[in-house]
């Protein structure tokens, strides 16, 4: 099991195998991430890191690598275009198309908390929570919103 957290101090995005722990030492600012949810066996009924139970399911998908297949294939097919190899063109192509498919189709599931977007991997699926939803997700950045014009108020 495993979690991304964002430090709540300075942004950075580290993870941590310690999904147990009640804190967590951010490795770039220092400064510790306190847990608001008290030590769970197992069992993800809420965010460890603040305490939230509205979380989201998705797919743990590397867009990076799937974007850079997709470029890649895109290159590759107009150089073959360019030589009239148009099969190949064709070939790369979808090739690209199904190496995303079946990558989409290899990945597992993570699940991401609304409120401070930890993502959790590994644990076992909670039937609470559901796809993402664009409403609850607009709910909690109007959250983060307000909560930052509290902290810098502008001048
Ligand atoms: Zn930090
Ligand atoms: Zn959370």
């Amino acid at each position: 099991m495993q979690m991304e957290i964002t430090c709540p101090h300075c942004g950075t995005l580290f993870s941590t195998e310690q999904v147990n722990d009640s804190q967590w030492p951010c490795p770039a600012c220092r400064q510790p991430v306190r847990g608001q949810a008290s030590a769970q066996s197992g069992t993800l009924p809420r965010c460890r890191v603040c305490g939230n139970d509205e979380m989201y399911v998705q797919k743990d998908f590397p867009h990076r690598l799937g974007l850079t297949i997709l470029v890649l294939a895109f290159a590759l097919s107009c150089v073959f275009y360019y030589w009239h190899w148009i099969v190949w063109t064709w070939a790369v192509l979808i090739g690209s198309v199904v190496a995303d498919a079946v990558l989409y189709w290899l990945v597992g599931n993570m699940t991401v908390c609304y409120r401070c977007q930890t993502r959790y991997r590994g644990f076992p699926p909670n039937p609470a929570h559901g796809p993402f939803d664009l409403a609850t997700a607009e709910k909690y950045r109007q959250e983060r919103l307000r909560r930052q014009a509290i902290q810098h108020p502008a001048p």
